[in-house]
């Protein structure tokens, strides 16, 4: 059993981690500046695990603050990093704000953690890493594309950042390449909570679905996949967070082979906008009003996941299919419109 300090531990994947960290034994310790997320959230962990772990309501950017939870908790054996900002259009307008979060939390906290001798660290990647692939499915070895925006940039440049320090000191990293991560606990007690209108897909469809929103628009029906609309490798955010624990343990263990690891994390499947709209409808009995419109700018055509090395290496696989991801995420939907 360890001590895991999670960052950014009320929002969305963040919150269903330290359930899982908790069901699996482990104890977890919370810092989130509440920037996207409510403190109602650790109710709904409470609820779930029967656990209520401790929450500082701080800025992972501010060095007293975190180097204080550490002094209070000299038995944190690993870190996982999930705060920052992650809306990709409102990076491109408030570039500065998304550099200045996403990179001085991760440098601060990295300080912070050699300083007090934990050099444990689990990082929040993502797919968007690759662009669009030359080669499908995309494995961890493909090249880095030049990023499509400022928030992609800072998941790159913290890649590089892990990279540099952990060839410089004890640090023993591993950065984790979400692909979409969808859906919500089944307990309805935690879930997304997206601020303002939504930008992805499946808070979308059920906004959509419970009348938040008029019409969904699949942006393009012209790509050359089987139906024409994009394709994605949607992940159970149970599933995600799962591999999270494993990660940690993995570095714990002393079982990486190497001071950085990347792993991708999705299902190895890729579904279109159309096939997830047809699942929603026919496993929930609800019937969705959606338009074909045009493409989205910087939108992909396609990517899904070589998730060959996770399920070797880390030991984990997706177990859960898009009929769980939509039914749990029409069932949050309706929690919150209750
Ligand atoms: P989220 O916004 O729900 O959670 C992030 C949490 O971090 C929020 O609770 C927010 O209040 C907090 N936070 C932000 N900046 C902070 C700071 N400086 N100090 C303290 N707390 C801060 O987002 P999420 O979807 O759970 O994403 C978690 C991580 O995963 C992020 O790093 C994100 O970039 C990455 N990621 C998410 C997706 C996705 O589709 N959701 C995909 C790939 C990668
Ligand atoms: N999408 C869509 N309508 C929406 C939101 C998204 O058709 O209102 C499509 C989008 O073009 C992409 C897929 O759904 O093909 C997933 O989009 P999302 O923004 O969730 O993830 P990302 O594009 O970042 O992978």
């Amino acid at each position: 059993m360890s001590k895991i300090l999670v960052t950014g531990g009320t929002g969305y994947i963040g919150s269903h981690t330290v359930v899982e960290l908790l069901n699996a034994g482990h104890e977890a310790v919370i810092i989130d500046n509440l920037s996207n997320s409510e403190a109602a959230v650790l109710d709904g962990i409470e609820q779930i695990t029967g656990k209520r772990p401790p929450f500082y309501q701080e800025d992972v950017r501010n060095r007293t603050a975190v180097q204080g939870i550490f002094t209070d908790h000299p038995d944190i054996s690993a870190v996982i990093h999930f705060a920052a900002f992650k809306a990709v259009g409102e990076s491109v307008m408030k570039p500065l704000a998304y550099y200045g979060n996403n990179l001085d939390s991760t440098i601060n906290l990295l300080e912070c953690m050699l300083a007090a001798n934990v050099p444990f660290f689990v990082f929040s990647s993502s797919c968007t890493v690759y662009g669009q692939p030359d080669e499908l499915p995309v494995s961890e070895s493909a090249p880095i594309k030049q990023a499509e925006s400022p928030y992609g940039n800072t998941k790159q440049m913290c890649e590089d950042i892990l990279r540099n320090v952990a060839a410089a000191t004890e640090l023993q990293a591993i950065s984790l390449r979400y692909f979409n991560p969808v859906g919500a606990h089944e307990s309805a007690l935690i879930g997304e909570l997206p601020r303002g209108v939504p930008n992805n897909l499946m808070p979308f469809i059920t906004q959509t679905a419970i009348g938040k929103r008029e019409k969904l628009t699949v942006f393009g029906d012209d790509y050359n996949t089987p139906d024409g609309s994009g394709v994605r490798d949607y992940i159970h955010v149970v599933d995600l967070a799962k591999a999270h624990v494993k990660a940690c343990e993995r570095l714990i263990a002393g079982d990486n082979k190497k001071s950085i690891e990347f792993f991708n994390l999705g299902t190895g499947r890729g579904y279109s906008v159309l096939e997830v709209i047809r699942a929603f409808e026919r496993v929930n009995g609800v019937k969705l009003n959606y338009v074909i419109g045009p493409r989205r700018a910087g939108d992909i055509e396609k990517v899904y996941a070589d998730t060959s090395l996770s399920n070797n290496e880390l030991g984990w696989k997706a177990e859960l299919g898009l009929d769980e991801m939509v039914a749990s995420a029409w069932k949050w939907e309706q929690r919150l419109g209750s």
